[in-house]
């Protein structure tokens, strides 16, 4: 237990000092932008999927990337998800609870998103672009299919691991 927690608190220290107001473009707050990517819009200091009223497509000499899209296309996650002992039986059943439960927060906040999900030692590790989606996800698999989460954040609480253990699995992880 030691010894994992100690690896926990080292392994993102090059990337957690990006802060995410460094993502925002400064633009005058009347204006509307339109993210080259994924197509949300910024107006009035909020990210919305919903096309703003009086919204024209502006020609773009330059892409505009939101944070999401930046973090993405820089590989800098807020958030890490690592599934421990998910059979192969459940992988459908837990896909569609995280993929759901990210349409849902995207809805409200288009920020937060997956960017990344891939078989890690032993399970999966799901990279997201916010710690609070991370989060939700964790709190979302306890939800649905039981088992133990531990929430584990960096020492300047800005980005956090989350482990969520299925509770099936027993011993065995
Ligand atoms: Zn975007």
């Amino acid at each position: 237990m030691k010894a994992a927690a100690k690896k926990y608190n080292t392994t993102y220290k090059k990337k957690i000092d990006i802060h995410r107001d460094t993502f925002l473009p400064r633009r005058s707050p009347k204006e509307i932008i339109q993210c080259s990517g994924c197509g949300a819009f910024y107006h009035r200091r909020h990210w919305t999927l919903v096309s703003p009223a009086g919204f024209n497509p502006p020609v773009h000499v330059h892409p505009v990337y939101c944070p999401a899209c930046k973090k993405i296309k820089e590989r800098c996650p807020s958030g890490e998800v690592d599934l421990l002992g998910v059979g192969a039986g459940d992988r459908g059943e837990v896909l569609r609870i995280l993929r759901n439960e990210e349409r849902r927060a995207r809805e409200k906040n288009p920020l937060e998103r997956i960017m990344r999900l891939a078989g890690a030692e032993g399970g999966w590790k799901v990279e997201t672009t916010t710690e609070k989606l991370a989060q939700r996800l964790g709190r979302a698999l306890c939800k649905a299919r039981g088992g133990k989460v531990a929430y584990r954040w960096s020492h300047n609480n800005k980005f956090l691991r989350v482990l969520w253990r299925n509770e099936a699995a027993g011993e065995r992880v």
